[in-house]
């Protein structure tokens, strides 16, 4: 089947949305699917739920919802397996991680964001499972199949990777042991390397063993403390970079090109905290910086997206201000967002939370 580049003239920025399917929890309360994704059309509706109290008849919730539409450059139905639209990983990752990989041989950046609330997919649309490979699995193996494929006997190819997650404006290295108390690492700024962090491991691979390898130590290591929300969801940032090297020798004389892209893949922490989790202290304070830094990388992909929306008019004056130094994520990211890069926002939905829905799908719309 001919791979489909989903809106492929629509820039540089894309935003897609993600339904998954009903969990045990949902199935067992005998949830009610809140969306709706006409085939054929980039339009997700948020349906108003159908909640009435048996006994009165009334609305159970004393608020009044409503449907709302949205549209987006891409919405994968993963809500119902049975159903001939479904999307499976494999549509997800044909449908930019792709694309974004030429973009990667070519020499430019990519950033593929997970967005939403704790549950919602976003874990399994980067990461999958074993049988079900996400974004990261299918984008490593894919680029080591390129390499060994390519029969040019005057490129070099060097791979490496870094794991690390930004937790309350911190930095912590994900591919060396978690230490108590934690180390920090810091964040530097230079002409020729542009930001970086001081002393991050980046480790050379050679093949997606090796990848695979590195990713499940960094998830080993991944902070996870618990909430009433949920036992073990994160409450980081986790950004997973592979930075890809071609070295060109020329036939004909000395002369080497090199070109060096990084690709980004970032699971956000859970949208949904310092709202519903009843957080007090410490946890209260991590809420807020994760606001601050969801609300910050909205606020730069909205800008990068439509620099009309941004103050001021043309390509100067935007990039004066589009406000990556507001958060450390952003900030770290610059080099990977605007410009010739290219970024994907995935927003994924629970089928059933009518509120923490609403407000993903108004985040997604706002940056697209
Ligand atoms: P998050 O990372 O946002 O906290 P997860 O990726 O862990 O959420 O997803 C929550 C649960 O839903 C997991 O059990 C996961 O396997 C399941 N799930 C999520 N998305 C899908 C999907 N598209 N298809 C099947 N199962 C899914």
């Amino acid at each position: 089947m001919a791979p489909s580049h989903a809106a492929d003239d629509a820039g540089n920025v894309k935003v897609v949305v993600r339904v998954r399917g009903f969990v045990k929890r949902e199935r067992e309360r005998g949830a009610e699917c809140l969306i709706r994704m006409d085939p054929g059309t980039q339009t997700t509706t948020l349906l108003a739920p159908k909640d009435f109290d048996p006994v009165t008849g009334r609305p159970a919730t004393r608020k009044v919802y409503e449907d709302k539409e949205f549209t987006f450059d891409k919405s994968f139905w993963s809500h119902d397996e049975t159903d001939p639209h479904y999307a499976h990983q494999e549509d997800v990752y044909r449908s930019f991680g792709e694309e974004f990989l030429d973009h990667n041989f070519d020499g430019y950046h990519t950033c593929i964001f997970a967005y939403g609330q704790t549950g919602s997919g976003k874990s399994y649309t980067m990461m999958g499972t074993p049988e079900q490979p996400g974004l990261i699995p299918r984008t490593c193996e894919e680029l080591f199949e390129r390499i060994q494929q390519d029969p040019s006997p005057n490129t070099n190819y060097h791979v490496h990777v870094s794991y690390f997650e930004v937790y309350n404006e911190h930095v912590r290295d994900l591919l060396v042991p978690r230490l108590t108390p934690p180390m920090y690492l810091k964040i530097r700024e230079s002409q020729t390397d542009g930001v970086y962090v001081q002393g991050l491991t980046e480790a050379e691979v050679k093949s997606y063993a090796d990848v695979e390898r590195l990713m499940k130590m960094g998830d080993m290591t991944r902070t996870t403390a618990s909430t009433k929300m949920n036992d073990t969801s994160s409450r980081s940032h986790a950004v997973f970079t592979i930075q890809l090297k071609q070295i060109q020798h020329s036939l004909l004389s000395d002369e080497t090109i090199e070109r060096c892209a990084r690709m980004r893949l970032v699971d956000l922490a859970g949208s949904e905290r310092a709202k519903s989790t009843e957080a007090t202290g410490q946890r209260l304070k991590e809420g807020g910086q994760i606001n601050k830094s969801l609300t910050t990388l909205g606020r730069v992909i909205a800008a990068l997206a439509d620099p009309r929306r941004a103050p001021g008019k043309g390509h100067r004056r935007v990039k004066d201000v589009v406000p990556y130094r507001d958060s450390v994520l952003t900030w770290l990211l610059k080099d990977s967002l605007g410009g010739n890069s290219k970024t994907a926002m995935v927003a994924c939905i629970s089928p059933s939370d009518y509120e923490e829905t609403l407000s993903t799908l108004r985040y997604a719309d706002q940056a697209k």
